[in-house]
């Protein structure tokens, strides 16, 4: 039997390369070898965010974007996290067992306290056990995730056997599939690729968009005249060429260093890259979206599939408790 995959992402919008080569290239992989279940997590979003006026607009773009990436209805369940309610009960029950002082030590709660001191609501407090509620409502056993959100998961993995011991083998424990996905500068070389740091490129940008953002993007400080020989080293186009173009990555590293090529041109290899490998993801996105009810019947239907598992895990769990 296959083992179950559950990823959740929150409703940002438009997805970026960086979104691509570190979580979708991923996610659509894995539908090769497992029975994958994919939600957009609105209701995270709602412990941050203050305006919540575009959530179901990012909802349909984010969902787009995956689409077109490769994510298929037919073989993952694709839906929305507040359209399968019983992950709100599941949260519920989840909390009467989770120690408080579990959740408090949490690092990204103290994080984002800091951030938003005028906004640290129960939601940010109890956000992994509705993220463990997301994971276990599903019985999914595996969690893809990078490094930096392993506590998290163990976390879900505390609750899990204190659940199960409790009240009785109940849920799998998730392991973590620990995904190899580079980490992708933005345009600015310094920080993550972000939408919010503006230093991105959209997956759903046009050819001449791409070249635009591409060519603003900062190079080797020291090159300052086109003589210089460069550091491609410390130049994130070049770290781009290794995912865009990595047949031609030594030739380019060689010319840069030896001044054989201009940072222009050297952009302008790149944009041909990312266009070149993102064409047929562009021309898959402009065909779904001229169809305005696609990804609302694409989440409807995850969502009735969801909600089908969802169900029964309630009325387990509902059993065990003792509520019915
Ligand atoms: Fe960077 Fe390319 Fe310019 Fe070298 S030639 S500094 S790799 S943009």
């Amino acid at each position: 039997m296959k083992g179950r995959v559950f990823s959740g992402a929150r409703p940002t919008g438009r997805q970026h390369i960086g979104n691509y080569l570190g979580a979708i290239k991923n996610y659509v992989a894995l539908q090769d070898d497992y029975d994958c279940i994919y939600c957009i997590v609105d209701v995270h979003a709602l412990t941050t965010l203050e305006e919540t006026g575009n959530i179901k607009e990012n909802t349909n773009e984010m969902m787009l974007d995956w689409l077109a990436a490769g994510l298929d209805p037919e073989r993952s369940i694709l839906f929305v996290q507040s359209h399968v309610p019983q992950v709100m009960e599941l949260h519920t029950f989840l909390s009467m067992i989770t120690p408080l002082g579990w959740l408090t030590r949490v690092t990204t709660f103290k994080e984002k306290a800091r951030m938003q001191p005028h906004n640290i609501n129960y939601g940010l407090v109890g956000y992994p056990v509705l993220m463990t509620a997301d994971i276990i409502l599903y019985k999914a056993d595996i969690v893809p995730v990078g490094e930096d959100q392993l506590p998290h998961l163990e976390l879900a993995r505390e609750i899990v056997r204190r659940f199960n011991n409790l009240f009785g083998d109940t849920f799998p424990e998730p392991q973590a599939k620990l995904t190899d996905s580079p980490l992708v500068l933005g345009l600015d070389g310094v920080n993550k690729m972000s939408k919010s740091l503006d230093n991105h490129i959209e997956l759903a940008a046009s050819h001449e968009e791409t070249s635009r953002r591409v060519m603003t993007a900062f190079t080797d400080p020291s090159r300052i005249y086109r003589s210089d020989p460069g550091h491609p080293e410390v130049c994130n186009i070049y770290s781009l060429h290794k995912l865009f173009n990595p047949d031609r990555i030594e030739e380019l590293g060689e010319e840069c260093r030896n001044a054989g090529i201009g940072c222009v041109d050297c952009k302008r290899l790149l944009a041909e890259g990312i266009n070149a490998e993102l064409a047929p993801l562009r021309e898959r996105r402009t065909i779904l979206a001229e169809t305005p009810k696609y990804v609302a019947d694409v989440l409807a239907e995850g969502a009735h599939r969801a909600s089908t598992i969802a169900s029964e895990t309630i009325g387990e769990v509902k059993g065990k408790m003792g509520l019915i």
